[in-house]
């Protein structure tokens, strides 16, 4: 997507051979016309998928999935890294290892908001090693629902995540797919 992978090449900045820090657009101040973008993309990608409901993890992938779920016309629910007070029942939970903070958190979804019958599109900013998309499915099946695809902002394609989800049969689409951030670089995958 070459309004996104402008955009990652003049505000992006690379924190390590590892890290993308985009804060300008997406992980703390957001460009709405660019996530508008976003969302009719995956919307195009996903639209023979039967997308019933769109699940992402909070904060950073709200913004995308929303404008995602808009134009596909359902629901988005994200799913919460803190115990509400107000999340009584049951809880469909995973555990998640954060690859930017370096540690464990639990992610839950209220049963109430996902079926059997759902087909669920995970949205998420960004794909590394695809702990938060593994967390995310385990949530999906333990609700019994199906996985319809998986979309991505960014994906870091030097890492494992799109390979393993790849190999176990998912639909996956990122937007950007960074091959490289060596030397404070950023390359794209062609
Ligand atoms: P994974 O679970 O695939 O290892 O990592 C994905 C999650 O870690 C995303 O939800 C995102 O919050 C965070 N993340 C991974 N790599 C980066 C990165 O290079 N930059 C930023 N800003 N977040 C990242």
């Amino acid at each position: 997507m070459e309004a996104l992978h402008k955009k990652i090449r003049e505000e992006g900045i690379v924190l390590s051979d590892q890290v993308l820090k985009v804060d300008a657009f997406l992980n703390h101040q957001i460009d709405p016309v660019l996530m508008q973008q976003i969302g009719d993309e995956f919307a195009r990608l996903f639209a023979d998928s039967g997308v019933s409901k769109i699940v992402t993890i909070e904060a950073s992938g709200i913004a995308p999935a929303v404008m995602a779920g808009l134009r596909l016309g359902v629901p988005v629910i994200f799913a919460r890294k803190h115990q509400s007070l107000t999340l009584t029942e049951n809880l469909l939970s995973a555990s998640v290892y954060s690859f930017t903070k370096q540690t464990e958190t639990t992610v839950s979804v209220s049963p109430r908001h996902l079926n059997s019958s759902d087909r669920v599109l995970i949205i998420d900013d960004f794909l590394a090693n695809g702990k938060a998309s593994q967390a995310l499915i385990s949530i999906i099946k333990q609700a019994g629902a199906t996985v319809a695809g998986i979309g991505i902002v960014i994906e870091k394609s030097f890492q494992g995540g799109r390979a393993e989800l790849d190999a176990q049969g998912y639909h996956v689409e990122s937007l950007a797919r960074v091959k490289s951030l060596v030397g404070g670089q950023v390359t794209f995958v062609d």
